[in-house]
């Protein structure tokens, strides 16, 4: 059958556009990661199911080694991490953490509109941190929750990014009892490698509402002459390995200030912090 161009064109072009529409009404691009994410879990599950590996040391006896007891139930976060994704969309973070090659992940992502992601269980341990410290914690992915917001590192946060933020973390704590102190941001626990969330990050607000510590701005209130500047760095949680980058971490997240220059207030401020966090 031959069509004459005044009838093909028409027909394909109807085709075209009814395929086109189912197509995009079908078209879930995050299917196949959902796909793993289950596959992922169940073999952890079978992992939860099986003896512990202690049966393996070959100087214990092996018979009867292994009693479960019946009174046990989930590990619980008690951090939270807060990170900007230094990506330019929501989109294009949810992408990156859907690809296994990137080795990458946390559980929540806030888009600028507020919508808010969740990408893993809050049980489960996601892959934000690296290679972190806070205090005599180096592991913060075992026993955080890691929050993305979608920033590409130099610009304002959204309100309703920052609302939808608000509302998650009262969740978060009331499920997992996290304390005050314990919801820092990425640069806090890796403060070499990281300055995330960026400088305009509300911090203020954030412990205003029981997020995080704060302190008044009383430069009487200070820190002793005897206590040095790392010390009291370390004492807050910092890594103090990189004293330089400790510092600026600290006077990036508490006082919106990118040199590493200590002044009056912020030795009253190390000294609150530590006293805040020491009555926590
Ligand atoms: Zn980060």
């Amino acid at each position: 059958m031959v069509f004459s161009k005044r009838t093909f064109f028409p027909i394909g072009l109807i085709g075209f556009i009814v395929m086109t529409t189912l197509s995009a009404c079908n078209y879930f691009p995050y299917a196949k990661s959902n796909r793993i994410y289950k596959k992922n879990t169940k073999d952890l599950v079978k992992l939860l199911k099986e003896n512990p590996s202690i049966q393996t040391i070959s100087q214990l006896p092996k018979a009867d080694a292994w009693v479960g007891t019946t009174n046990f139930d989930l590990r619980k976060p008690n951090f939270v991490v807060i990170h900007h994704t230094a990506q330019n969309s929501c989109e294009q973070t949810l992408k990156t953490f859907t690809l296994e090659r990137t080795k990458v992940s946390a559980h929540y992502v806030i888009c600028k509109d507020g919508t808010i992601h969740h990408m893993l269980n809050d049980y489960m341990r996601a892959w934000h941190g690296g290679i972190s410290k806070w205090g005599n914690n180096s592991d913060l992915n075992s026993s955080s929750i890691g929050i993305e917001l979608d920033n590409n590192g130099f610009e304002p946060f959204d309100s309703a990014q920052i609302n939808s933020l608000l509302l998650l973390l009262a969740q978060l704590k009331e499920n997992y009892k996290i304390p005050d102190a314990n919801f820092i941001g990425h640069a806090d626990i890796a403060p070499n490698r990281k300055v995330d969330p960026n400088i305009q990050f509300p911090w203020i607000l954030l412990a205003q509402n029981g997020y995080g510590l704060w302190f008044e701005p009383n430069e009487q209130y200070t820190l002793p002459e005897s206590i040095s500047i790392p010390f009291a760095l370390a004492m807050v949680g910092y890594d103090i390995k990189d004293t330089t980058a400790a510092l600026l971490a600290f006077k990036r997240h508490f006082r919106a200030d990118s040199t590493a220059v200590v002044t009056e207030m912020d030795r009253s401020v190390l000294y609150q912090l530590i006293q805040n966090k020491l009555s926590h």
